[in-house]
């Protein structure tokens, strides 16, 4: 029997997961991808001077299961390190560290948040009644129903020291999104999966290589079952006929037929590429148009000295929410592990004895307008009052990427914005960071999405044969979080 032939329209995390996917299971997958390159929103980029930049730093955590399983299908596994120390600096240069301690989930953090030496005991006091209330809750606190999480926030009677040193310094980075503007849901999401559920899905995860180096084997992967990945392939239209897709209009002018199609690029693209009766007024997708997005700005910093030890910390009280020191990050481990090669990013432009620091701002909306020139010196500014040996030291390169429209913005009710990964149409499917699939914008939603719709495709080619399952599993429950949360059940 001739192999089924599936479509994959965009070459970001979605498309890539499900393409690796539906090639392990026999289709003939063709992958068509706009740009020079895989990665989408997660990727790296070559400067003019050869050296190869992320577009911005990309992290994961311990609870991001499906991002874990997507880097083993696709042997990346070993260029992503893991930490369990998480630092924290504030404005007077205080440190403060959490990791797990021995203490059963939800108590493992507990120590962690008790020397936590930027808040006050009242600080800390409420935290904990916020904690226990979403751990007995086993992560789903009731009527929280389309409420911002700084309602939640107040309605928990966090103090503003809580708020703006912990909630805000931890949900700003993960959902991109000022606690004002985010779903209550998805903050209370972070904190159980993250920080109560277990005691390892805080930990983060950092690429030790530029991002671009992920996906090599996501193309072999593909290509070594018969099937191809084509780059600088846009797509300009979906035809659908009869209720089922068939053909994609490539900006050259060829046409790509296939048994299905899976659609994997950014919501406001596919807006452009389906036809009118399910992206216009009255289609299916009309729903799309309401989804916002909200920016994040990468800062790149490359000095002539070292400047930094640590490998990374969360900066409190300032415009700089991360700095990320990727000479250190990128450096082989003893007794070997991931490097970056020869002439990317960290070796190159520093010198042999300078340093690549790369800094983060979530939910920049601020920084939008400001000029890059403006925005390095802020950074600078800031990283003085930490980083003193940042003040001596001589700034040999630095760029900045605003990617003002990163994610979607995770405002109260957004879900009801978000499609499934089936369309109505019979043989095409959703992918995208932006589809339906309980979590975020993030790169573990995006992989979410590409396993589920991969296995919609699936179930629609091959009705006949046992259901294929992708989607991973989230991290066991742990301790008396594992309790309270059969109890929700
Ligand atoms: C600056 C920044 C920082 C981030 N930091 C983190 C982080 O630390 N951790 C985390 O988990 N997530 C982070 N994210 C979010 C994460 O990058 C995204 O959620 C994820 O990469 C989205 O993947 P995707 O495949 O859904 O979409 P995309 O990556 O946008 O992929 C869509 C692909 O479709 C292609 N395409 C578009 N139109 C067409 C067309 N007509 N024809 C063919 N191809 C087309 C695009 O070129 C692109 O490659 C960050 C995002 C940004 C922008």
């Amino acid at each position: 029997m001739p192999s089924q032939s599936v479509l994959v329209i965009g070459g970001g995390l979605a498309g890539l997961a499900s393409a690796v996917v539906l090639a392990e299971a026999g289709l003939e997958v063709r992958l068509l991808e706009k740009r020079p390159h895989l990665g989408g929103r997660a990727t790296s980029y070559t400067l003019p001077d050869g050296s190869e930049v992320d577009n911005c730093q990309h992290v994961t955590l311990g609870c991001c299961t499906n991002l874990a399983d997507f880097y083993r299908r696709v042997g990346a596994e070993g260029k992503v390190r893991f930490y369990d120390r998480l630092c924290f600096v504030d404005r007077h240069g205080r440190r403060s560290t959490m990791r797990a301690s021995a203490l059963p989930p939800p108590l493992h953090m507990a120590p962690s948040f008790l020397t936590f030496r930027a808040l006050t005991l009242a600080d800390k006091r409420s935290i904990a009644r916020a904690m226990l209330t979403i751990a007995r809750a086993g992560g789903a606190p009731a009527d929280i129903e389309g409420i911002s999480m700084l309602d939640w926030l107040h309605r928990m009677k966090q103090t503003p020291g809580a708020i703006e040193r912990l909630w805000r310094v931890v949900l700003v980075s993960a959902l991109n999104e000022e606690l004002a503007r985010m779903d209550a849901r998805y903050g209370i999401e972070v904190f159980w999966k993250g920080f109560l559920a277990n005691r390892t899905g805080y930990r983060l995860g950092i690429p030790s290589v530029p991002l671009g180096e992920l996906y090599e084997g996501c193309r072999d992967g593909v290509i070594r079952r018969g099937g191809q990945v084509r780059l600088r392939s846009g797509v300009r239209g979906i035809t659908v006929r009869e209720n089922c897709f068939a053909s994609a209009l490539l900006e050259d002018g060829t046409e790509v037929a296939a048994d299905a199609c899976i659609a994997a690029v950014p919501h406001d693209a596919l807006l452009g590429i389906l036809p009118e009766e399910m992206a216009g007024s009255g289609g299916p997708l009309e729903g799309l148009r309401h989804l916002r997005t909200s920016p994040i700005t990468g800062v790149h910093l490359w000095f002539d000295r070292t400047v930094m030890t640590d490998p990374f910390f969360a900066l409190l009280d300032h415009t700089t929410q991360w700095v990320f020191n990727k000479s250190l990050l990128y450096a082989p481990r003893e007794g070997g592990g991931a490097a970056v090669k020869p002439g990317t990013g960290a070796s190159q432009a520093e010198g042999r004895d300078g340093q690549y620091l790369q800094l983060v701002i979530s939910a920049s909306y601020d920084l939008v307008p400001r000029s890059r020139q403006e925005i390095i010196d802020l950074c600078r500014r800031e990283l003085a009052e930490i980083l003193p040996a940042t003040r001596e030291a001589k700034l040999v390169k630095s760029t900045v990427i605003k990617e003002v429209n990163a994610t979607f913005s995770p405002e109260p009710g957004v879900d009801r914005w978000r499609p499934n990964q089936e369309t109505g149409v019979h043989n095409l499917f959703l992918a995208g960071d932006w589809t339906r699939t309980g979590w975020p914008a993030t790169m573990e939603g995006a992989v979410r999405s590409g396993y589920l719709a991969a296995e919609a495709a699936l179930a629609v080619m091959q009705p006949a044969a046992p259901r294929r399952k992708f989607l991973q599993p989230d991290l066991p429950f742990e301790g008396l979080s594992s309790w309270w949360a059969q109890r929700r059940e």
